[in-house]
């Protein structure tokens, strides 16, 4: 055998040994934490203890088309597109007070705990897609003979989820932290459905949103308030019984963004909506998605009394 099959062949073999001692004969001790919890302390790779976080949200947003802007002749604008466009994205995250922050390629996510975390990520959410207007009218300003057609593309989902930090042991800067479970994954499909300039937010994150009438209704300009801010899409890419969700298309208003946005994160919810416009909230086809999933949990829940009786 050669040197490099020799490498090879005794690496394979500690990992099966090591993949061997991780599903076998390791302790996971996973601990619940409650809004409080800083991401100074995830556990490291060398611990065996997993974090579980019960109501994280997570905003995940893309710049769309942006394989097309590509690189030769373009390096340099494409360079400054990715620059200027993902560093705006990070900083509304950071300014809406995100727990946490990744950046990956052409976007990023933010994840959102403890107080108001539903409230800080929606409005990091409308104000990426607000910003992703601007931004665009900038890029076509500076660049008027065209470019691919680009912009933010935002998801919205929350769930729980478990964390610590994978890589190598005892090496904290080849570690990162690992979000397991739905948050990010269901916020990304939803984000890669959306179109530029929208914000797509699942069930879960409609259901704890839809009473805030700062959030659900359009605002008092024009015909407005209206029950038509929100429309029923279908997110394909996730399972069947969690596609149901809804979509954004409009910025800010101009006019009224600032005292809406700060009326959110003061934790205000009640405006004077007409009863008739209220109502028609009633008719989205999110409102059978979200009866049907509590009909669901509810025979699930008869379901597991019935095996323990
Ligand atoms: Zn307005």
């Amino acid at each position: 055998m050669s040197d490099d099959e020799a490498f090879l062949t005794s690496l394979l073999a500690s990992l099966d040994d090591e993949v061997n001692t991780v599903l076998n004969n390791s302790t996971v001790n996973v601990v619940d934490k409650g809004g409080d919890f800083s991401i100074a302390d995830i556990p490291s790779s060398s611990s065996d203890t997993w974090i579980k976080l019960h109501n994280v949200v997570a905003v995940v947003c893309d710049l769309k088309g942006s394989t097309h802007l590509g690189t030769g002749k373009y390096d340099k604008s494409t360079a400054r597109i990715y620059k200027s466009g993902v560093e705006g994205a990070v900083r509304i995250l950071n300014e809406f007070d995100a727990n946490f922050i990744d950046i990956q390629g052409d976007g990023g996510f933010g994840l959102f705990w403890g107080d108001r975390a539903y409230e800080r990520a929606m409005c990091a959410g409308v104000t990426i897609r607000t910003f992703s207007g601007d931004f665009v009218d900038r890029l076509e300003k500076r660049w008027p003979d065209g470019l691919p057609e680009t912009g933010f593309k935002v998801g919205i989902h929350a769930d729980r989820t478990l964390v610590k930090r994978i890589g190598t042991r005892r090496v904290i800067a080849e570690q990162e932290a690992v979000w397991a479970g739905r948050p990010v994954n269901y916020a990304a499909k939803c984000a890669q459905t959306a179109d530029r300039h929208q914000v797509i937010i699942t069930q879960r994150v409609w259901d704890k949103l839809k009473g805030n009438d700062y959030i659900a209704f359009s605002c008092d300009c024009g015909e407005g308030p209206t029950a038509s801010l929100w429309t029923d899409i279908s997110v394909d890419r996730l399972p069947e019984h969690d596609r149901d969700a809804v979509v954004l298309n409009v910025p800010w208003c101009q006019k009224c963004g600032p005292s809406f946005c700060d009326a959110i994160m003061a934790g205000e919810s009640k405006r004077d909506i007409p009863q008739s416009v209220r109502s028609a909230i009633n008719k989205m086809k999110m409102q059978d998605a979200l009866k049907a999933k509590r009909a669901r949990e509810e025979a699930r829940k008869t379901a597991l009394r019935g095996v323990r009786r």
